[in-house]
């Protein structure tokens, strides 16, 4: 693998974040416990990082609510937060290039991918909540001439932040910057795929001034670290991303604990519907194949379903499979690879037995499926389409978290509509048409909290993000985030 010298340089210099950080503190599991942290880029273990046990959480979560109770957070003006805050942003950026290299690392996507959008997002998504934080107004109520009511935001307390591998940091800010702007106190968990970005967000929390317990960063397993915080009667909220089971069991958690409360950000089978009358064809072939091959396909938004109007199809395909022929699969730590690696063995294994259950099932594939750079020890997968997908076969209905594309086709807008609708899940959907009624309609129809007209994936921090149906309930991102993280309070004065 021939990397540019200055990155092999700052690779071997790369400070690698192993520990815990609880009550402002850097420290190991108490128990001593580790678990090895491995490069999906070769398979060789980075490097050893704490496995938090019941008992380490529970010093997270008594250190998270000592610092919310005596308001050293929550009590502080918002001016001096947002300096917190922005200085947090500004540390951020300045290690901009170390958290780009340990996202990649950690995770096998792209070198060029972590340093253009995983790491400035996750900044931006710092400096936006840092902003909003004193725009978030209460309320006055009607009340008779002898009283005074209002209503106002307050925070929840101990925010528990169970975060997935796909967008380490990113997804991790979505919940932190939110739940530290409303003056609540937290407790992450990372996913023990990918902790080090995590980890170094704890460290420099701390070097931009945030009280200790304020921020707490507890990597371990899900079964054991995720599910002591999410069974802790002492937890207010868990904001979770992740699988669907996984959320189911936090509901569980939830019902069986303190009946804390739950938001689920739960992935999708979201659809991409191309009309013969799209306006520009090259934009919907390539968005329909960045946007299920983007991040290796790990993504909750993946356009994992494209939906072709029958009488372009042939052609639309082709076009779509020679721009994601041209993604090969490369080191993550190359800059010009636009196509890394699977996060772990096992999600290696789960495409791949998606892509050989759609041969079996007759989906004609036309182009990829394999497994490909063994020789590196890594997890690669070539991005793989089927189409002819039957609507009811396992491809069009189960939700791959990889590189496979289902391609179906239809014939007019009614059809299109039930196909793309015809799922459990409700996370995005796009369409393409220069027909402005269709583009509404259709948006008005489509059963998903996100929609695209004429692009995909194609909004910001400014916009809410969450799902329908099976793909969870509350909202990330945009002013809807705050809300989250707060609970309203109604204040009524009589006047004596
Ligand atoms: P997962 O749901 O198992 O893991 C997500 C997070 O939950 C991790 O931090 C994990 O440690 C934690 N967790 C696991 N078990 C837990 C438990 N019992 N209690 C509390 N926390 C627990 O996801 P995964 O195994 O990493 O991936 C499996 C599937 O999840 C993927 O194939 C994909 O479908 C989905 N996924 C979705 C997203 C998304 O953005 N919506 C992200 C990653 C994975």
């Amino acid at each position: 693998m021939n990397l540019p010298a200055s990155l092999t340089d700052r690779l071997a210099r790369l400070a690698l974040p192993s520990r815990a950080v609880i009550d402002g503190a850097l420290i190991e599991a108490a128990s001593g416990a580790t678990f090895h942290n491995v490069s999906p880029r070769d398979g060789q273990v980075i490097n050893q990082v704490a496995a938090c046990q019941a008992e380490d959480v529970a010093r997270a979560v008594a250190s998270a609510r000592a610092a919310f109770e005596d308001g050293r957070w929550r009590d502080l003006g918002p001016r001096d937060k947002k300096k917190i805050l922005f200085r947090l942003a500004d540390l951020m950026e300045r290690d901009a290039e170390d958290l780009a290299l340990l996202e990649s690392l950690d995770v096998g996507k792209p070198i060029r991918d972590a340093r253009a959008v995983d790491i400035p997002l996750a900044i931006n998504t710092c400096r936006w909540y840092a902003e909003a934080l004193d725009k978030v107004y209460g309320e006055v109520g009607a009340s008779p001439i002898d009283r005074l009511s209002y209503a106002t935001h307050e925070p929840l307390g101990v925010i528990g932040a169970i975060v997935p591998w796909n967008f380490p940091l990113h997804m991790a800010m979505w919940k932190v910057a939110p739940a530290l702007a409303m003056g609540n106190s937290v407790v992450l968990k990372p996913a023990e795929q990918s902790p080090l970005t995590a980890l170094k967000l704890g460290e420099l929390a701390l070097e931009a001034g945030l009280p200790p317990g304020v921020l707490n960063v507890v990597p371990g397993l899900g079964a054991i670290a995720g599910e002591a915080l999410a069974l802790s009667m002492d937890v207010d909220m868990i904001a979770f991303t992740g699988s669907g089971p996984v959320g189911r069991k936090l509901m569980e958690y939830s019902a069986r604990s303190n009946l804390k409360r739950v938001s689920l950000e739960l992935g999708g089978k979201s659809p991409q519907i191309v009309f013969a009358d799209c306006p520009d064809l090259e934009a919907a072939a390539q968005a329909a194949a960045w946007g299920v091959f983007y991040n290796q396909g790990e993504v909750c938004t993946a356009a994992s379903r494209l939906l072709v109007e029958a009488s372009i199809q042939d052609a639309f395909v082709e076009r779509v499979a020679a721009i994601a022929g041209a993604m090969v699969p490369g080191d993550p730590l190359d800059p010009d690879t636009v196509f890394g690696a699977m996060v772990s063995e096992r999600q290696m294994k789960t495409a791949l037995n998606y892509i050989a259950t759609a041969d079996s099932q007759g989906a004609r594939r036309v182009l990829g499926g394999e497994r490909v750079r063994r020789a590196s020890g890594g997890f690669y997968v070539e991005p793989t389409i089927f189409d002819q997908v039957a609507p009811d076969s396992t491809l069009a209905r189960e939700e791959v978290f990889g590189p496979v594309l289902a391609v179906m086709s239809f014939t007019g807008e009614d059809e299109a509509i039930a196909l793309a609708n015809d799922t459990v899940y409700g996370l995005a959907a796009g369409l393409w048409t220069a027909d402005l009624n269709r583009a509404l309609r259709g948006a008005r129809k489509l059963k998903a909290g996100l929609v695209w007209v004429n692009g995909w994936d194609a909004c910001d921090i400014t916009m809410p993000f969450g799902g329908f149906k099976q793909s969870g309930f509350g909202r990330d991102r945009s002013l809807h985030a705050l809300h989250k993280y707060a609970d309203l309070k109604s204040v009524s004065v009589t006047l004596r």
